[in-house]
């Protein structure tokens, strides 16, 4: 795959990029080794000072940023200036909490284990190699950028190759910032020179946000090196509505859960499971409110849905709906290439899926919504489990019977109550099954790429 930025609500090729040869990557391990010794010298206040000065830069350059990320993805300009400033807030949370999230823990009584003192001390790894995903080019990297940093480790990002002018921008954004030349670099690299990366000495552990098959060959060599990994793969969210709740509010929650970015996003609602008796009007709403989106030009303010990112994503998703329809499936809405130019997916709905159809099980990356009906509760917790994924979930009630149930029985990172699956600074997110392993944001982000050291004092 080049690594280049092709606009996808056109085609046009906009820049090529030359991959770094092995000289210039090992070039940039060796900064990034000397950068950790100095990262990890400083104090929290140093490193919250220039992060902060990063999120001045992030939200200063907020409007250029959006529009190359527009431009390279297709994702609506109003989305891609929500996500830069989001961005910005996640790096003023970690400056503020850093220090507090990652303080020393002492053991109450030290004379249970024979000590005048004992405690926990969270320090850095070191160098932490980061494979990200073009879907929110710039929201994956900080939000494993910002706490690593904050926690004093320092980042090798290889980006994905559609998306190679956010990578640069990237590249830059923290030594501008202030922080250590070679704290956080890009390496421009393809996705076959991941393993040399990540097998070098002077890597410590790795990040990937992506693919399945990506986490699993990732996770393979990081295994085969013992360094740690954290992976956030990908989602088949069901979204579940039952007859106690405000359906025709689920239904509009569920529209933007299923489109946004899109349909993108490893958190949006994928599947919609729908109890019998609210069924008709739920679907009903859906259709109507997915008709009225405006599907167009991502840099018109007023575009609901952009391009999918690549063409092939694109013939992925026509290929899930043929396959449906030819079995059976009855579709409501779009399912089809549209325009002249570029790769525009008309929203689809699809009823009447069965497990023998492709989209049943795999993960429908862009704006196609599979509806499912359900007799009762325990139905809609069988068809929610019954996915390989297990990132998030939505559900959809005003009983708390049901809540509890619902909470206690799907299997995923989290539940949702009343609302879709955001990701915030100030959660853990992450998922279970082949979603992933590990989490990221909140405490639990931050300690992930830190050695958490006991310290025992006679
Ligand atoms: P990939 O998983 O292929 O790409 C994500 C990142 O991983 C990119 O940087 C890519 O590099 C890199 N990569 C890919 N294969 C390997 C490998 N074997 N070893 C090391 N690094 C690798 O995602 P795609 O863009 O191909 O999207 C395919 C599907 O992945 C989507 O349809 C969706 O289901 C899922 N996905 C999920 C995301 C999420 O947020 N959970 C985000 C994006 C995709 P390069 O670009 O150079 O290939």
């Amino acid at each position: 795959m080049p690594i280049a930025t092709v606009n996808p609500a056109t085609g046009e090729l906009i820049e090529e990029f030359a991959a770094l040869t092995k000289e210039q990557i090992d070039q940039r391990l060796t900064r990034a080794e000397a950068a950790a010794v100095t990262l990890r010298a400083t104090d929290f206040g140093t490193r919250a000072r220039w992060m902060r000065a990063a999120a001045d830069l992030v939200e200063a350059e907020a409007a250029h940023t959006a529009r190359r990320l527009t431009v390279e993805m297709g994702k609506p300009i109003v989305q891609a200036r929500a996500e830069v400033l989001k961005c910005a807030h996640a790096m003023r949370f970690y400056a503020d909490n850093a220090e507090s999230l990652l303080a020393d823990q002492a053991l109450a009584d030290p004379r249970t284990v024979n000590a005048s003192v004992a405690y926990t001390a969270y320090q850095p790894l070191g160098v932490v190699l980061a494979v990200m995903p073009w879907n929110y080019p710039m929201w994956q990297v900080i939000r494993f950028a910002a706490p690593a940093l904050m926690a004093g480790n320092v980042g090798l990002l290889k980006h994905a190759s559609n998306v190679p002018q956010t990578a640069m921008y990237l590249d830059t954004l923290f030594e501008r910032a202030g922080f250590p030349a070679g704290s956080f670099q890009t390496l421009l690299v393809g996705a076959a020179d991941v393993e040399a990366v990540l097998r070098d000495r002077r890597v410590a552990a790795v990040t990937l946000t992506g693919s399945e098959p990506a986490g699993r060959s990732v996770a393979a060599v990081a295994g085969s090196e013992v360094k740690k990994v954290v992976l956030e793969l990908g989602g088949s969210d069901p979204f579940v509505v039952l007859p106690s709740a405000d359906v025709h509010a689920a239904a509009r929650t569920a529209v933007s859960a299923r489109t946004m970015n899109n349909g993108q996003s490893c958190i949006a609602a994928k599947r919609f499971i729908v109890h019998t008796e609210v069924y008709e009007a739920f679907v009903e709403a859906f259709v109507a409110g997915t008709k009225a989106l405006t599907v167009g030009d991502p840099l018109d303010e007023g575009t609901d849905v952009g391009p999918i990112a690549t063409e092939s994503g694109r013939r992925e998703l026509v290929d899930l709906v043929d396959d449906a329809v030819a079995k059976g499936a009855v579709l409501r809405c779009g399912g089809s290439a549209a325009g002249t130019r570029g790769w525009f997916f008309e929203p689809a709905v699809l009823e009447e899926v069965t497990p023998a159809m492709r989209v049943y099980r795999e993960e429908a990356f862009g704006p196609l919504a599979v509806m499912h009906r359900v007799d009762d509760i325990e139905q809609a917790v069988t068809l929610a489990n019954d996915t390989a994924f297990g990132l998030s979930s939505s559900v959809w009630t005003t009983d708390p019977d049901e809540e509890r149930l619902l909470i206690s029985r799907i299997d995923a990172g989290a539940v949702f109550v009343n609302g879709m699956s955001v990701s915030y600074p100030e959660l853990p997110f992450g998922g279970v099954k082949a979603s992933g392993v590990g989490r990221e944001l909140a405490a639990e982000g931050i300690r992930e790429f830190c050695n958490l050291k006991t310290i025992w004092k006679n």
